[in-house]
C-alpha cells in the first residue's frame, strides 16, 4: 500500500541546464525545507559543489507531495552530477530509480551530456519525463528544442513541460507528471531483504553510513544484516531517510530509499554496488552491481610535509568510501618522497579529490601532472603498464609504446565545424564521421589520444567555439604512437616528478615551452639555476633562472601593518605548497606546468 504512493526518480541533464535549481524548487514546493532554511542548491551539500556550481556527489532526499488526486505521495529525489567525469555516479543513482526527469535548456538545446545521461536512463528502462527549462530566457526556443528532443534522443516530447526553475514556472506540472508517469516500485515486501548500496560516507560518530534502495523485504534496527559480496555481518543500529536532514525511522521497506548504519568501522568492508540482506534469511542472489570504472588519468599526490604520509593514506581511504572510482597505491619519488599514485576518471575528478583532501582532511599536497596509462612492449616481448612517466624504461629496451585512444563526440553548431576539425587535427585526432542532428547542429566524431584530451583540449574547444561545443568521450582502445619521455633537470639534477611523455614531433617545442614556463614559476634564489629538458642524454632545451641581487624580504616592507600581516600570511600559505628539491625550492604550480601552455 505504501509502495503504491512511492516515486523514485533522478534528474538528468547536461551541466548548467538547471538540475540543481529545479531540485531546489521541488524541495520548496513540497515544503521539505522551510523558506528560512532554503539556500540555493540545497542538494549540493559539499562546499566545493556550491562554490563551483556543479553537482559532484549524488544525494537522495525524501519529500511528500500532496497531488491533485488528493493523495500524498512519497518522492525520493536523487540528484546526479552532469559532468562527463562523473557518469559513474549518474549510473549509480539511476539504478535506485524508476524514472528520470530530463532537463534540457531551452536556449542551449540537447548537448553531449544530455545524450550520455539520458541513454544511461533509457538503458536502465527508466520512464523519462522531459522538461524544457529556462523558458524565461529571451533566447529560449522551446518548440525547436522539443523537436530536437524527439529527433535526437528519439523519445516523445509532445508532453514535455515548459518550465523555468529560476522563476518557479511549471514545477507543479512536473510533480504531477512524476506521479502519473513514473511507475511505483513493485518490490516484494515478504521476500528476503534485498537492498542496493548506492553510496556511502564515513561519519566519525556513526561509522559508515550506507545509502540504500530497498528492493525487496524490510530492514529495521536490531536486524542482523549481511553484505552479500563482502560476506561480512553487522547489527543494524539505525535506519532513516534524508529529508534533507537525517530522520530516524522504525523501518525501511521495499521501494524506500534511505540510510542505514550498523557500527561498521572497517571502511574496506563496504562497497558501493553491494547488496544488503538479512543474515538469518538471506536472499539467494545479489542484485546486479555497478560496472567497475577504470581510472583514465593518474597523478602522484604527496604531502608537502613528509611526516603526514599516514594521514594522507587515512584520508584517501575515507574518501574512497564516498568515491568508489578513486584508486591509489603508494609510490616514492626521489624528488618528493613518499606519496601515492592515484587514479581518476578525468581531470575534474582529480581536481575535486585534491580539493576535498585539502578542505575536508586538512592536507597540504603537491600533485604531479596527470598522465594516462601507456602499454609498453619491451624488446623481450613482455608488456608493462606505465602510469608514471619516470618509470618508462630506457628507449633501448622499448619495442613499441601504445597509448589509450578515445572516441570523442563533439556536438557543435554548424558554423564552428571548421574550427573544431582544425583543433582535433592539431591534437593528433583521426576523423571518423560527422552527423547532422538537425538543421544547425552537428556531431563531429574523432579518434583522439586520451593524453591530448587531458592536455588543454577542453578549454581550447570551448574558446574556439565561443563556448558552444560540448564534448563526450569513451575509451576505444590502444594504438601505437611515436612517443618519447622528456626529463626536466633543475640545477643539473633530474627531477623525476617533472618527467612527462609526449609525441616525438612536438617534443622539441614542448621542451622549450616548459623550460620557459618553469623559469617564470620557480622563484629566484641566491645562485643561478639552469633548467634543462632532455630526451635520454640529449638536451633539447635549456634556460637559466638568474640569481637575485636584492634582499627579497625588503619587498614586503610596507608601512601599513594590516597589509604587512596579510602579505606575510599570504607568503606563509604560498610556502606551504612548495617543496625543496635538492637545493631548489619548487612551487606546486611547477608540477602542473606541463598541463597548460600559454
Ligand atoms: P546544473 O548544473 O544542471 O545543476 O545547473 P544549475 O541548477 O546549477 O543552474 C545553472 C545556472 O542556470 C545557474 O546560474 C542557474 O541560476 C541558472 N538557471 C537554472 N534554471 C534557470 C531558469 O529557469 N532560467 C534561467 N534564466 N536561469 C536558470
Ligand atoms: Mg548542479
Amino acid at each position: 500500500e505504501r509502495q503504491r504512493r512511492i516515486r523514485n526518480f533522478s534528474i538528468v541533464a547536461h551541466i548548467d541546464h538547471g538540475k540543481s535549481t529545479l531540485a531546489d524548487r521541488i524541495l520548496e514546493l513540497t515544503d521539505t525545507v522551510s523558506k528560512r532554511e532554503m539556500q540555493d542548491q540545497l542538494l549540493d551539500s559539499m562546499d566545493l559543489e556550491r562554490e563551483r556550481g556543479i553537482t559532484i556527489k549524488l544525494n537522495a532526499v525524501e519529500l511528500h507531495y500532496h497531488a491533485d488526486d488528493g493523495e500524498t505521495y512519497i518522492f525520493h529525489l536523487i540528484d546526479t552530477p552532469g559532468h562527463v567525469d562523473f557518469s559513474y555516479e549518474v549510473s549509480r543513482s539511476l539504478a535506485a530509480c524508476e524514472g528520470a526527469v530530463l532537463v534540457v535548456d531551452a536556449a542551449q538545446g540537447v548537448e553531449a551530456q544530455t545524450l550520455a545521461n539520458v541513454y544511461l536512463a533509457i538503458d536502465d528502462d527508466l520512464e523519462i519525463v522531459p522538461v524544457i527549462n529556462k523558458i524565461d530566457l529571451p533566447s529560449a526556443q522551446p518548440e525547436v528544442v522539443r523537436q530536437q528532443i524527439e529527433d535526437v534522443i528519439g523519445i516523445d516530447a509532445s508532453g514535455a513541460v515548459l518550465a523555468s526553475a529560476k522563476q518557479g514556472i511549471g514545477i507543479k506540472e512536473i510533480l504531477e507528471k512524476i506521479v502519473h508517469q513514473v511507475p511505483a516500485p513493485t518490490g516484494d515486501l515478504t521476500a528476503p531483504l534485498k537492498a542496493l548500496i548506492f553510496d556511502s560516507i564515513y561519519d566519525d560518530y556513526r561509522g559508515v553510513v550506507l545509502s540504500i534502495r530497498v528492493v525487496d523485504g524490510t530492514v529495521k534496527p536490531g536486524d542482523r544484516i549481511k553484505l552479500m559480496n563482502g560476506q561480512t555481518e553487522y547489527e543494524v543500529t539505525e535506519v532513516g531517510v534524508n529529508s534533507p536532514k537525517p530522520l530516524k525511522r522504525d523501518l525501511l521497506m521495499a521501494g524506500d530509499v534511505g540510510y542505514l548504519t550498523a557500527s561498521i568501522k572497517d571502511i574496506q568492508d563496504t562497497r558501493v554496488g553491494d547488496t544488503v540482506t538479512l543474515a538469518a534469511n538471506p536472499a539467494d542472489k545479489a542484485l546486479v552491481g555497478y560496472r567497475v570504472m577504470n581510472p583514465m588519468v593518474y597523478s602522484g599526490l604527496y604531502p608537502t610535509d613528509n611526516a603526514k604520509y599516514n594521514d594522507l593514506r587515512e584520508a584517501l581511504e575515507k574518501l574512497k568510501l564516498n568515491d568508489a572510482a578513486l584508486e591509489f597505491e603508494p609510490e616514492t619519488s626521489q624528488a618528493l618522497g613518499f606519496g601515492f599514485r592515484c587514479g581518476f576518471l578525468g581531470l575534474l575528478h582529480m581536481d575535486v579529490v585534491q580539493e576535498r583532501l585539502e578542505r575536508e582532511f586538512n592536507m597540504d599536497l603537491i600533485t604531479t601532472a596527470p598522465t594516462v596509462t601507456y602499454d609498453v612492449e619491451l624488446t623481450d616481448g613482455k608488456h608493462i603498464k606505465v602510469s608514471n612517466p619516470s618509470e618508462l624504461p630506457e628507449s633501448s629496451q622499448i619495442k613499441q609504446i601504445n597509448e589509450p585512444f578515445v572516441k570523442a563526440t563533439i556536438m557543435v553548431p554548424n558554423d564552428y565545424v571548421g574550427a573544431v576539425m582544425e583543433l582535433c587535427q592539431r591534437k593528433r585526432g583521426q576523423f571518423v564521421t560527422m552527423n547532422y542532428l538537425d538543421d544547425y547542429r552537428v556531431d563531429v566524431i574523432y579518434q583522439m589520444p586520451l593524453a591530448e584530451i587531458i592536455f588543454d583540449f577542453f578549454d581550447r574547444l570551448k574558446s574556439s567555439t565561443r563556448g558552444y561545443a560540448s564534448l563526450d568521450y569513451e575509451v576505444s582502445g590502444q594504438q601505437p604512437s611515436d612517443l618519447v619521455k622528456i626529463d626536466i633537470l633543475l640545477n643539473t639534477k633530474k627531477i623525476d616528478a617533472l618527467s612527462f611523455i609526449t609525441h616525438r614531433q612536438t617534443a622539441q617545442q614542448r621542451g622549450r615551452e616548459i623550460t620557459n614556463k618553469l623559469k617564470k614559476i620557480i622563484p629566484r634564489q641566491n645562485f643561478e639555476i639552469p633548467i634543462q629538458a632532455a630526451i635520454g642524454a640529449k638536451i633539447i632545451a635549456r634556460t637559466n633562472i638568474k640569481a637575485y641581487r636584492k634582499d627579497v624580504t625588503s619587498r614586503i616592507h610596507t608601512g601599513d601593518p594590516d597589509r604587512r600581516a596579510k602579505l606575510l600570511e599570504k607568503q606563509k600559505r604560498g610556502k606551504k605548497r612548495m617543496k625543496s628539491v635538492g637545493n631548489v625550492v619548487v612551487p606546486q604550480e611547477a608540477f602542473m606546468a606541463i598541463l597548460k601552455t600559454d
